[in-house]
């Protein structure tokens, strides 16, 4: 995988890296653990840290855009007992490849942003749960731990603050419900990573049942860069309601697919050819942010900016930023396909809309794929989609339902041709 940061604009956080210089040294040699460093020997009041970050408008990388300023500003300060920071590490979705580069280029910027959040809300210990099929990635971040503990930037009485805190890497088991923040609790407890209901939530019943924050490994990264520069020129890297750069992985029909960190907001057309422009035919079909997102016209994304709400506005979601490129030699129903059994397959199986439902999606559009397919067909995959969405513990049902939605509804030609021709719309499907 390619990752071309000189092609970047503004970047913040993969800015000139090259997978030589992530280590403790270099980092420093960059500016590093330089807030850290000031909010310590400062004692900067937790509430100004929390202001800066709400004013930037950085919004949670993961894939839910949560404000994360808000987010912090709901664990509770006085309590009592152990309280926990958690990084999720775990992104596993098709299409998503980001934070395993920050985790391989700068492991460095993660900790440290965790180790403000840490002191902003004081917690005094945190994991970053690491997708389990993840293995050079995983070192390296753990030699990233040692070495920053060695310099006392964690562990007891950081840099003479008397602020502690003690950060672990885990190592998750490759299970792609465990990106969901209350199934990777439960597994980070060492139990089967199943999502919990919702409420309580993690802020006050999260790991072991203690207040807890979680966030992606891109926000946490994020914040070094953002104290540094200032809720407002961070805000305005990027726009209103969509502050700073964000690392977009784009895959598909592109020449050069890899990480891309540019501005919020950047038309896609831009980020496309940054990605070195379309590969193998015309552009035909976009899905935005990470496979559960809903797939949009190639026409519709190029007229589209790269930010929460553009992407909303044209029917989709940002999501995790991955950004999957097909062109006109795709045939969208074997594409479909192919999400549908992975949602059947990673579908943890609790709550029986989901279960069955996302069994029952890949066997209508399997059987519409391989011309066995019903007239009826394309009516039945909308009604049991929507009786999925909204019905199931977790996001992982939507996920499962919205892509199978948008890919009938935006390319319902070509599922009709399947069903009445028996044969791919598309001749040169390879
Ligand atoms: Fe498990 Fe699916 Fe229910 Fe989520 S929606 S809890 S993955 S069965």
């Amino acid at each position: 995988m390619t990752c071309l940061h000189d092609r970047h604009i503004d970047p913040v956080i993969l800015a000139g890296l090259n997978g030589s210089n992530w280590g403790l040294d270099d980092y420093v040699a960059r500016g590093g653990y330089s807030v850290l460093k000031k909010i310590l020997a400062e004692q900067t009041p937790p509430d100004d840290i929390i202001a800066d970050i709400k004013l930037s408008a950085l919004r949670g990388r993961g894939g839910a855009g949560f404000p994360t300023g808000l987010k912090w500003s709901f664990m509770p300060r006085m309590y009592p007992g152990q309280k926990y920071l958690v990084c999720n590490s775990d992104e596993g979705e098709p299409g998503t490849f980001k934070d395993r580069d920050i985790l391989r280029y700068n492991p460095h910027a993660l900790i440290e942003g965790m180790a403000i959040a840490a002191y902003t809300m004081g917690i005094s210990r945190g994991y970053n749960y690491i997708h389990g099929e993840i293995f050079e990635v995983y070192d390296i971040f753990e030699q990233a731990l040692a070495q920053a503990r060695a310099a006392n930037l964690l562990g007891d009485n950081i840099q003479n603050s008397g602020f502690n805190f003690d950060l672990f890497a885990h190592h998750g088991y490759g299970a792609y419900i465990c990106g969901e923040e209350t199934a990777l609790l439960e597994s980070l407890e060492g139990k089967k990573g199943q999502p919990r209901f919702k409420p309580p939530f993690p802020a006050s019943f999260g790991l072991y049942g203690k207040p807890t924050t979680i966030n992606n490994t891109e926000t946490f990264a994020a914040v070094p860069f953002l104290l540094k520069m200032g809720g407002q020129a961070y805000l305005d890297i990027g726009k209103p309601n969509n502050g700073g750069s964000k690392i977009f992985s784009i895959s598909g029909d592109v020449n050069l697919p890899g990480n891309y960190e540019v501005p919020m907001g950047t038309p896609f057309a831009k980020v496309l050819e940054l990605a070195g422009g379309m590969r193998g035919g015309a552009i035909k079909a976009v899905i935005p942010g990470g496979s559960s997102a809903p797939v949009l016209r190639g026409e519709v994304m190029m007229d589209t900016n790269m930010d929460y709400d553009s992407i909303s506005k044209a029917g989709s979601m940002l999501g995790s930023g991955a950004i999957i490129v097909m062109n006109d030699t795709r045939c969208m129903v074997k594409s479909l396909l192919r999400l549908s059994y992975f949602y059947y397959e990673e579908s943890c199986g609790q709550c029986t809309p989901c279960r069955e439902g996302t069994g029952w999606l890949w066997r209508v559009v399997n059987r519409i794929e391989h011309g066995k397919g019903r007239p009826e067909d394309l009516d039945l995959l909308d009604s049991v989609a929507g009786n999925i969405m909204g019905r199931t513990i977790c996001a992982l049902g939507d996920a499962a339902a919205l892509p199978v939605r948008s890919f009938v509804k935006n390319f319902r030609d070509e599922f009709a041709h399947h069903i009445e021709h028996k044969s791919c719309l598309v001749p040169t499907y390879r």
